[in-house]
């Protein structure tokens, strides 16, 4: 699989894990903490003192982050700072702008239909087979080769990205893959009956909620779903 910035982004997303960035800052106001609170006769404490009045790079990196998550004052009075405050303001702020951010990755186009937090999503976390998790992954930032995606490497308009597995005449994406495609009846089979069974009122609901609710819900389900189907495809497209 082959990642681009913009499956990173959603990885990041889906995986939910504190940003590194975050964490290297963090770790910047942990010595800030230490180096504030050192006595002013040690050698430490007086470089310290030396690389704050001119405003070197460090110390300028500090005053940012301070700044930015509204601490101003303490990088003004040399105050120790509540680290688990500031990782939170970092973390809302990096949050936000990932939220921007997947907006605005075209490849993401159903990504964000689903999608909405930065958190640690169930696909991750369940002891899923690792080729399913895969595949749940590949689905959900686009990487799945799918006519929508394969086409796009071999220069075909977006409109004629055709489902080769049917007649229905349609582009091959995610949605026709796990809702539509006629190939795959048998295999939805389990998938519908699990829905129908824990939530009907979704079916009335558009395919990217429909998407999100088995994510979160009955991802064994769907991801049984996804792996049979993608072994279906191959064993098609690639007759033993
Ligand atoms: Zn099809």
């Amino acid at each position: 699989m082959c990642i681009n910035m913009q499956q990173k982004v959603a990885i990041e997303g889906d995986a939910g894990w504190d940003p590194c960035i975050v964490k290297q800052r963090c770790e910047m106001v942990r010595l800030w903490n230490r180096l504030v609170s050192l006595p002013e006769e040690r050698l430490t404490r007086k470089i310290f003192n030396w690389d704050r009045a001119n405003r070197h790079p460090w110390s300028r990196e500090v005053s940012i982050i301070l700044s930015t998550s509204d601490m101003h004052i303490m990088f003004l009075n040399n105050l120790q700072c509540n680290i688990n405050c500031v990782r939170q303001r970092m973390f809302i702020k990096y949050e936000d702008q990932w939220k921007q951010d997947i907006w605005k990755k075209p490849k993401l186009r159903n990504y964000v239909q689903f999608k909405n937090d930065y958190i640690t999503e169930p696909h991750i976390f369940f002891n899923l087979k690792r080729r399913q998790r895969s595949l749940c992954a590949q689905l959900r930032t686009s990487t799945l080769p799918l006519a929508v995606e394969v086409g796009r490497f071999k220069g075909i308009s977006e409109e004629l990205r055709l489902c080769e597995f049917c007649d229905l005449q349609v582009v091959e994406d995610e949605f026709h893959f796990v809702f539509y495609c006629p190939l795959y009846c048998d295999l939805r089979n389990s998938l519908f009956e699990s829905i129908q069974l824990k939530n009907p009122d979704i079916f009335w609901k558009y395919e990217g909620d429909i998407l999100c609710w088995l994510f979160e819900n009955d991802v064994f389900t769907l991801a049984k779903f996804i792996e049979k189907a993608w072994y279906l495809q191959q064993s098609i497209l690639y007759p033993v």
